[in-house]
C-alpha cells in the first residue's frame, strides 16, 4: 500500500513539474496562491475597452492597493493546481485594459476560484505572450478553417457553439 501511495505522488509530482514546465516554455506565469479580502473588491460599471487592438472586457472586480489598480477574475468551479493557460490570458488582457485605461500597470492580476485565489504576475512576457496570441486570433478570424486547439471535452460541453461546430469532442 505504501509503494502503491509513493508511486501516486511520484505520478502527481511528475505531472505538477511537466505542466509547470511547458507554461514556462509558454512564457505565462504559473501563479501564486495568495489570501485576499474580498471587502475592496470594487465592481466595474462599463466594460474598457482599448481601440487600437479592438480588445474590450469586464473584469469582475478591480482592487486599490497601495496606488494600484489590480484586475480581479472570478472563475466558478474547484480550483485546479495552477490556473488555466485560458484564464491566465483573459486576465492579463484586463491587466492590458486596466494599463491602457488608467494609465497605471498592474504588477499582477488576481484569479479568484472557489477554494483558492492565485496572483498572476503581469510581466512582459505575459504580456508579448498576450499581444502574439491576439495577433493569431485576428489572422484567424478571416480563416474558413480554424482548426479546435484544445482536446477538452468539458469545454466543449458548456460551449455555445457545439450545435454547429463539425469539431466538438462530446
Ligand atoms: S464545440 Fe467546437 S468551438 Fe466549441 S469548444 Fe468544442 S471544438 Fe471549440
Amino acid at each position: 500500500m505504501l509503494y502503491i501511495s509513493l508511486f501516486l505522488l511520484f505520478l502527481a509530482f511528475i505531472f505538477f513539474w511537466q505542466s509547470n514546465r511547458q507554461r514556462q516554455a509558454a512564457g505565462l506565469p504559473g501563479g501564486r496562491v495568495i489570501y485576499t479580502d474580498t471587502r475592496g473588491w470594487g465592481k466595474l460599471e462599463k466594460p474598457l475597452f482599448y481601440a487600437p487592438l479592438e480588445l474590450t472586457g469586464k473584469p469582475d472586480y478591480l482592487v486599490q492597493q497601495n496606488g494600484q489598480i489590480i484586475p480581479v477574475e472570478v472563475k466558478s468551479g474547484r480550483a485546479p493546481e495552477a490556473p488555466y493557460d485560458s484564464h491566465i490570458y483573459q486576465l492579463a488582457s484586463y491587466c492590458l485594459l486596466v494599463e491602457k485605461t488608467y494609465g497605471k500597470r498592474p504588477p499582477y492580476g488576481i484569479i479568484h476560484y472557489e477554494t483558492r485565489d492565485f496572483a498572476v504576475d503581469y510581466t512582459q512576457e505575459l504580456e508579448s505572450s498576450l499581444l502574439d496570441l491576439l495577433a493569431e486570433m485576428k489572422r484567424d478570424q478571416h480563416k474558413k478553417d480554424v482548426p479546435r486547439s484544445h482536446e477538452q471535452a468539458s469545454r466543449c460541453a458548456r460551449c455555445g457553439f457545439r450545435k454547429v461546430c463539425d469539431q466538438r469532442l462530446l
